[in-house]
């Protein structure tokens, strides 16, 4: 009697602590989302399929095929993806990771991704992982790069060198929220420079990571920067890509960023 008390109170002093949901906080893996977010998380790619180029979701078609945008220009990259399409727990978990001060998030939320990246880009055309920068006064505000952290958990898990200098913000951007997806690319042109790290990608391969795909000009942005420092292949990786909603374009071009 004596001794069970004494090993359940070992037990909870090894085992609880920390071994909840770091998102939920129901009892689960510290270090992992748990059964039920994961569920959620998946419930909302049900009945979507993606672009094959872009990644964005849809509703499942008869059509299949590129995407609009995708068909209109092609997009500098190879091929982007992301875990889960950027809706309802996954927006709220981004919300937490990047304005609450959630900042512990970039472990599983990085972990999701890493597996993303280990199924479906060949590790061995990677010679590094290159986070999306964010301009230096931002970082300062936020007290961290949500992009910076997710490429080095990612990094870490796929055994592969985090590359931060390769790109380098030159100057500070307004909100794209409310700008078209034309006016993002305006709002964009020049904002990226190579930074020095960029001679090392010469010729190879690289990771793009950032948290999240909306309309794209973010990345096709960054990947167009980095083709012009010799990088010739850019494959995209986010933890959550938007959904194209097919009553407009109109809406797709105005989720957050
Ligand atoms: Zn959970
Ligand atoms: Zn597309």
């Amino acid at each position: 009697m004596v001794l069970r008390d004494f090993v359940d109170i070992i037990q909870e002093f090894l085992f609880s602590p920390g071994s909840v949901c770091p998102l939920c906080e129901r009892p689960g893996a510290s270090r992992q989302l748990c059964p039920t977010c994961l569920q959620a998380w998946a419930a909302l790619a049900q009945g979507m399929e993606i672009c094959p180029r872009c990644g964005r979701f849809r509703a499942i078609s008869q059509t299949g095929g590129l995407c609009r945008d995708c068909r209109a220009e092609e997009p500098p990259f190879v091929l982007a993806r992301g875990v889960a399409p950027y809706e309802g727990p996954v927006r709220d978990a981004l919300y937490l990771y990047k304005f609450a001060g959630k900042q512990e998030l970039a472990s599983p939320l990085g972990i999701l991704t890493a597996a993303l990246v280990k199924d479906l880009f060949p590790s061995r055309e990677l010679a590094g992982i290159v986070p999306v920068p964010l301009h230096p006064n931002r970082e300062k505000e936020r007290g961290f790069n949500q992009a910076a952290l997710l490429a080095a958990v990612i990094a870490r898990e796929l055994r592969l060198p985090l590359v931060d200098r390769a790109l380098l913000r030159a100057r500070e951007t307004t909100s794209q929220t409310t700008l078209s997806r034309a006016g993002r690319r305006v709002n964009l042109a020049g904002v990226f420079t190579a930074g020095e790290d960029a001679a090392r990608l010469r010729g190879k391969g690289v990771l793009l990571v950032d948290d999240v795909y909306t309309t794209g000009a973010t990345a096709g942005e960054c990947s167009r920067t980095l083709r012009a420092a010799g990088v010739p292949f850019v494959y995209v990786a986010t933890l959550a890509t938007a959904v194209i909603r097919e009553q407009s374009e109109q809406e797709a071009n105005q989720i957050g960023n």
